[in-house]
């Protein structure tokens, strides 16, 4: 394999690092545990700011071009909470369930059934710590958040996302087909098209 189809993916998550390798299946994939790189501290106010976080992290401790994502659902109506917060949105060791009643409660604060959401996921490269310009794709699922929980499959927000035009919850979807539309399939096809393009020019 040369040099140049080497990538580091900026995460341990083994779920994350599958789907991933299916995608740049061209590509050699190394995830930062097996390198053992620690996480990095994600603190920026955007999407964008900590997957750019992430990635410069993993490429600054292992020398190659390094992709990181940073993914959450949105909530316009909830002045877009909780967006980067979306895994500790009702504290720092909040399990799914928990984040999960607290959206459901501050809908029912509202005295609302749903409101309109999106998952978004974003992904950015970096060839080193001063690359000027990483690579940048973004993938959403429209949809809407709503007090009623429903399906075993997924993770997450799952029970209580309904994307648009299926008339069933995310964790009702076969799995096989939320990895084909989900926001991180977007964003992964996206990015490696740009990545393909980068080759080429
Ligand atoms: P991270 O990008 O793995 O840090 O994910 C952030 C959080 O966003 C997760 O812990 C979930 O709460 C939420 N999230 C991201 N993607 C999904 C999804 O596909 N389904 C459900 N929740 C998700």
């Amino acid at each position: 394999m040369q040099e140049d189809k080497k990538i580091l993916l900026a995460s341990s998550n083994k779920g994350k690092l599958k789907e991933f390798r299916r995608i740049f299946k061209n590509y050699e994939v190394i995830s930062q545990g097996e390198l053992n790189i620690q996480e990095s501290v994600e603190d920026g106010l955007t999407f964008l700011e900590n997957a750019l976080i992430k990635a410069r992290h993993g490429s600054s401790n292992s020398g190659l071009f390094t992709v990181a994502d940073d993914s959450g659902i949105v909530v316009p109506g909830l002045d877009f909470a909780p967006g980067i917060y979306s895994a500790r949105y009702a504290g720092e060791n909040a399990s799914d369930l928990d984040n999960r009643n607290k959206i459901i409660d501050e809908l029912k604060a509202r005295g609302l059934k749903s409101l309109p959401a999106y998952y978004v996921c974003v992904l950015v490269g970096v060839h080193s710590v001063e690359d000027p310009m990483p690579i940048f794709s973004s993938g959403e699922v429209h949809g809407e958040v709503s007090i009623n929980s429903s399906g075993e499959g997924g993770f997450g927000y799952d029970k209580i996302f309904y994307p648009s035009g299926y008339g069933f919850s995310m964790a009702d979807m076969d799995p096989n087909e939320k990895n084909e539309i989900s926001h991180r399939a977007i964003a992964s096809k996206s990015f490696l098209n740009k990545l393909e393009s980068l080759k080429t020019t």
